[in-house]
């Protein structure tokens, strides 16, 4: 074999041994088996707590029937970016369904929330315009305030005070407000009541990444907005179908005039491939399940507080807020030691390290899903206790 590009290749393997060096260079390891509460990886068969999986739904029959009959009716690829001749009547329904769900006028999909996040930014705000995103907000949302090249205010991590007050003194043409509403990383939620009032009161809009809190916040799953009733006060509403709807794209719930400039400025949308019709009528049949069976959401809500309880009571720091727990380990060494030690013990969670978070906070990063039996909590909590994690040495 000859290896191609040796000078690509030189400056890769000098960036490599940076990263070794650092203990920050990432592998992949395939699963063989679908997502659910226990995966296959290699020989071993461990209890997955780092799927998004949040409702066990990638794995769903009635999901997986509904692609498999798209599949079959429109066949695999799209062949073009909707605009051009990929849009079928899946993506119309899916949208049509939505919006529905949402209780929006317009939803516009995407092929994925990084596609969304660094497509709807751009598309809105630009030079001479500002916007205001928060120190944790998602690595997307982020890419997107760079690509709008309007100028970026970062304000303290949910401090809905230090918004307003850069609200005040920001002077811009259009002035846009983004946040995660629960924290991929920390699984905390955005004070979103006040933050809807700090744009309100400094006629800025804003924009919510539901990604964490579809299907797992709200009494219909329809994130933080929802269980606040706080729909008609936030200008765009970003969910991935990604995580709790088990599949794969994203959508924007919104403004008719919005959803109808994305279709013209969003350049993921333009210029990118449509979605696989299968996997629309899969996030249909998924919206379905999550607004018209709590019980998923219930059972997931039941893990959560079990879980919250037996973290505290091996004196580690929890709340019952998402379906994300951080256990903060500080170092990434620690942090690797510690997912190697519970991979051990038959547990699959990764360990999280910068540039994903901060220096010096990598980190378990558990995600809970209605996948799981309470069985299979009870099985992550003893792990935690035998491994000790809040006494993991620095390796
Ligand atoms: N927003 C948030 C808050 C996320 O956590 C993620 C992905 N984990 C995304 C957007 C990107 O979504 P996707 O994986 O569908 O690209």
């Amino acid at each position: 074999m000859t290896s191609p590009g040796p000078i690509a290749e030189g400056w890769a393997r000098e960036d490599l041994e940076a990263l070794s060096a650092k203990g920050l260079a990432r592998v992949l390891e395939p699963l063989d088996s679908p997502q659910g509460a226990e995966v296959r990886l290699g020989d071993a068969r461990l209890i997955n707590f780092s799927s998004n999986d949040y409702l066990g739904l990638a794995a769903s029959p009635a999901v997986r029937a509904a692609a498999a009959s798209a599949l079959e009716r429109y066949g695999v690829g799209t062949g073009a970016s909707r605009l051009v001749v990929g849009d079928m009547v899946p993506h119309q329904e899916l949208e049509a369904r939505l919006a529905r769900f949402e209780r929006a006028p317009a939803v516009r999909l995407f092929n994925s929330g990084y596609a969304a996040n660094t497509g709807i930014l751009p598309a809105l705000v630009g030079p001479g315009d500002a916007v205001f995103s928060d120190a944790l907000n998602h690595a997307s949302l982020v890419d997107g305030c760079r690509l709008s090249r309007a100028r970026v205010v970062v304000y303290p991590h949910a401090d809905a005070g230090a918004l307003a007050r850069a609200l005040a003194d920001t002077p811009a043409r259009r002035k846009l407000v983004v946040t995660d509403s629960v924290f991929s990383m920390d699984g905390d939620v955005a004070p979103l009541e006040a933050l809807v009032e700090a744009c309100e009161a400094h006629g800025a809009a804003l924009m919510v990444d539901e990604a964490h809190a579809t299907g797992v916040l709200g009494a219909r799953g329809a994130g933080l907005c929802e269980a606040l009733g706080l729909e008609a006060r936030v200008d765009l509403r970003m969910g991935t179908l990604s995580k709790a709807l088990g599949g794969l794209g994203a959508y924007v719930a919104t403004s008719r005039a919005v959803a109808d400039l994305l279709v013209s400025r969003a350049r993921p949308f333009v210029y990118s491939t449509a979605l696989p019709a299968a996997l629309c009528a899969a996030a249909s049949c998924a919206v379905d399940l999550v607004e018209h069976d709590p019980a998923l959401r219930e059972r997931l809500w039941g893990h959560i507080h079990r879980f919250t309880e037996g973290l505290r009571a091996l004196g580690l720091p929890a709340e019952a807020r998402s379906a994300i727990f951080p256990v903060i380990l500080g170092e990434p060494a620690r942090a690797m030691d510690a997912a190697k030690r519970l991979r051990e013990a038959g547990l699959l969670v990764k360990a999280i390290r910068p540039p994903t978070v901060p220096e010096g906070t990598s980190r378990l990063r558990f995600c809970l899903s209605a996948a799981h039996s309470a069985d299979h909590i009870d099985l992550a909590l003893e792990a935690l206790r035998r491994v000790g994690v809040s006494r993991v040495p620095a390796p």
